[in-house]
């Protein structure tokens, strides 16, 4: 599956789920296309692709879509995450309440700063030293990568050494790995390109202004 659509479909769950909690039990094509800034024939087009089926002119039932949505990501249940390194990022995403709405639901934490440690903690934080016997016995695919530039590969190889597929990797190192997913997260270098595209933007947007002011 393309990322865009992927990225659409997980979007589309989180309306519908959204939705559910507000007490509907349908939803519709122009719904979900509002909320997405597309065409509604786009979304009826997605789901006729992945075989979602709805009724004529009646909507989409949310709990189908969801339970078929979950079905087409492969979720089904709770997916496991670890975070290894625990910063300011590692710990403002330990601390982040929203991933148990859409099902992700962060196991512990690891860290080599004895202060960082709280093995006691309502999502622990272990030393890295116990991520072995952690990942064996929670059996987690997936982590998140948030420790220095200069730590990140090896830590990487260590994560996949025990069992990893998964890593979202905050750090800006391009990791060189096997047998494992890597999604980049590149926070500065995509604020700089918005910082660089507001400007840009809003400089031709001004030019043009003053043009207009200019001939009236
Ligand atoms: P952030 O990038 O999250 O804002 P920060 O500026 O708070 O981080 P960093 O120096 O980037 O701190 O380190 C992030 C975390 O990674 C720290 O808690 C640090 O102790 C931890 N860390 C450093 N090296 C390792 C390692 N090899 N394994 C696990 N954790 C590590």
């Amino acid at each position: 599956m393309n990322k865009d659509l992927l990225n659409r479909l997980i979007r589309y769950k989180k309306i519908a789920t959204k939705m559910k909690e507000l007490g509907f039990i349908r939803v519709f094509s122009v719904n979900l296309a509002d909320a997405l800034g597309i065409n509604p024939v786009k979304v009826r087009k997605d789901f006729s692709f992945l075989n979602i089926k709805g009724k004529n002119k009646g909507g989409y039932d949310i709990d189908y879509l969801i339970k078929k949505i979950d079905e087409i990501l492969g979720k089904d249940g709770v997916e496991k995450v670890i975070i290894v390194g625990v910063g300011n990022i590692g710990s403002a995403l330990i601390n982040y309440p929203g991933f148990e709405n859409v099902g992700i639901k962060i196991v512990a934490g690891f860290d080599i700063d004895p202060k960082k440690i709280k093995e006691d903690a309502e999502i622990p934080i272990y030393h890295l030293d116990k991520m072995k016997e952690v990942l064996k016995k929670e059996e987690i695919k997936i982590g998140v990568l948030s420790v220095p530039e200069v730590a990140a590969q090896r830590v990487a190889e260590l994560m996949i050494s025990y069992g990893i597929k998964g890593i979202l990797n905050f750090s800006p190192v391009r990791l060189k790995v096997k047998d494992c997913i890597v999604n980049d997260v590149h926070i500065e270098a995509e604020l700089e390109n918005l910082i660089y595209s507001v400007k840009f933007e809003f400089k031709n947007f001004a030019n043009k202004e003053n043009k207009d002011d200019h001939t009236n």
